[in-house]
């Protein structure tokens, strides 16, 4: 159904026809980690995210997975080699 007070005429898993039911009745607004992210829109109460409702949530656990503006790094120290899949090899 359409959000009719956050984000009025935008569809919304959470607006029902008693309202919202999201925890608190509403969004909660984007947080600092959110600057520079594509999914901040400015809702009735300021920029709130279109993909989560609750962005501190998102980033509770770590880097946001929705984020557009921050990627996570991943380091490749060392590639583990099976020795008996890399000894067959080596005798071809
Ligand atoms: S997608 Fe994640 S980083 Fe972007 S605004 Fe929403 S909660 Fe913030």
């Amino acid at each position: 159904m359409q959000c009719q007070t956050v984000l009025p005429g935008t569809e919304c898993t959470f607006w029902s026809k008693g309202g919202c039911v999201f925890e608190g009745n509403t969004c909660q607004n984007v947080i600092e980690m959110c600057e520079g992210c594509n999914h901040i829109v400015e809702g009735t109460i300021g920029p709130v995210c279109i993909k989560a409702p609750s962005p501190i949530k998102k980033w509770s656990a770590g880097l946001c997975n929705y984020a557009t503006h921050r990627k996570v790094e991943v380091k490749i120290d060392e590639i583990k080699v099976n020795p008996l899949k890399a000894s067959k090899r080596a005798g071809r």
